[in-house]
């Protein structure tokens, strides 16, 4: 273990006053990748800004334009047990408990669920090469073991997935995500916020350097009549996606008037194809259709061996989950979905 500074502070200014004077410093929330990290030899932080403290980034609220704002130090469990969420989001609940354990969903974040780092097992052996690590040393998982691995937007020099749940019903919901820094305030579009590995994959995201994520905003209407969450793993609980989807629709005399649908487990970012949902627009919800959106989704799927199962599991998943979003009521436990 190094040595490191250690500063709590309470106020968003003092965070980034801190920050901006020691560029090096990470701040810390739930901890819950970092403290991960560390272990791992992965991160050696010299200034560590604990920003637990701060209030005013702890709350989830309303605004007068009816967009719910979600502080980026509610825990996820919080977030996910909270009124306004299980009623109007009840998507974003599904996904949140769908992910990581109770144990760890009481102290993460909402801010650090997305920035949480891949688990690709050769980014977290520093005795190997990774180019996401240390850029321009290789990508064993290519030719190695790679089932967790992603099918779609991958590049030559990563093939990494992103591993949050809560992403993906975040991208289906096309949440934003409020930053701030010693130069002002900017918000994200969701779909903006996660990078491709491209020619960089050591960058997750486009958060820049000396900003802090002080929370996410959702749209008034987020899907509560019709969702579904669908996660496909090795094992039921504490796994992360080989596959899952998000999908939110809104109906009108029988058809689809409004579709999303955001595919995890399968790239660096949560996935989406709009085309595929404008496809579905006017249409009847029924599997042929979620068929060929499916096909349309996975377009361009390459897989690199141990994961090419995934490329027709995907397909599956979107036709089941779409079905299963219109009957939000087989997901209770030990429901059968009525396919
Ligand atoms: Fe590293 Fe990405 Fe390759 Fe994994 S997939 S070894 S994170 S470069």
């Amino acid at each position: 273990m190094n040595n490191f500074n250690y500063r709590k502070v309470t106020e968003v200014s003092d965070a980034l006053s801190n920050v901006s004077k020691n560029p090096d410093s990470y701040f810390i929330a739930g901890g819950t990748n970092l403290i991960d990290l560390w272990k791992y030899n992965l991160l050696h932080p010299s200034n560590l800004l604990d920003i637990n403290s701060i209030d005013t980034l702890n709350t989830i609220s309303k605004d007068k334009d009816g967009r719910l704002h979600l502080g980026a130090l509610v825990t996820n469990s919080d977030t996910a047990y909270h009124d306004l969420v299980e009623n109007n989001y009840p998507l974003l609940s599904k996904a949140i408990l769908a992910g990581a354990s109770a144990q760890i969903r009481n102290s993460a974040t909402n801010g650090g669920n997305l920035l949480q780092r891949t688990r690709c097992y050769y980014f977290y052996d520093a005795a190997v090469p990774c180019n996401k690590r240390n850029p321009g040393s290789g990508c064993p998982a290519k030719d190695g073991l790679n089932r967790m691995h992603a099918i779609l937007g991958t590049s030559e020099q990563c093939i990494a997935v992103f591993p949050s749940d809560m992403s993906i019903a975040l991208a289906a919901l096309e949440a934003r995500i409020h930053v701030t820094s010693t130069t002002g305030d900017r918000i994200i579009e969701f779909a903006d916020f996660h990078r491709l590995p491209g020619n960089t994959p050591e960058l997750d995201n486009n958060l820049k350097s000396g900003e802090l994520i002080t929370g996410l905003s959702l749209p008034p209407e987020g899907f509560s009549k019709n969702y579904s969450y669908l996660k496909l793993r090795d094992r039921s609980s504490y796994a992360f996606a080989l596959v899952s989807v998000a999908t939110g629709m809104d109906l009108e005399d029988g058809n689809i008037k409004k579709i999303r649908i955001a595919l995890g487990g399968v790239s660096h970012k949560p996935w989406r194809v709009p085309e595929a949902e404008n496809f579905l627009i006017d249409k009847e919800p029924n599997e042929s259709n979620f068929a060929t959106a499916a096909d349309m989704i996975l377009n361009g799927a390459v897989g690199f061996g141990k994961n090419d199962f995934k490329i027709e599991l995907s397909k599956r998943a979107i036709i089941r989950n779409c079905m299963m979003a219109l009957n939000p009521e087989c997901q209770r436990p030990g429901a059968q979905p009525s396919l």
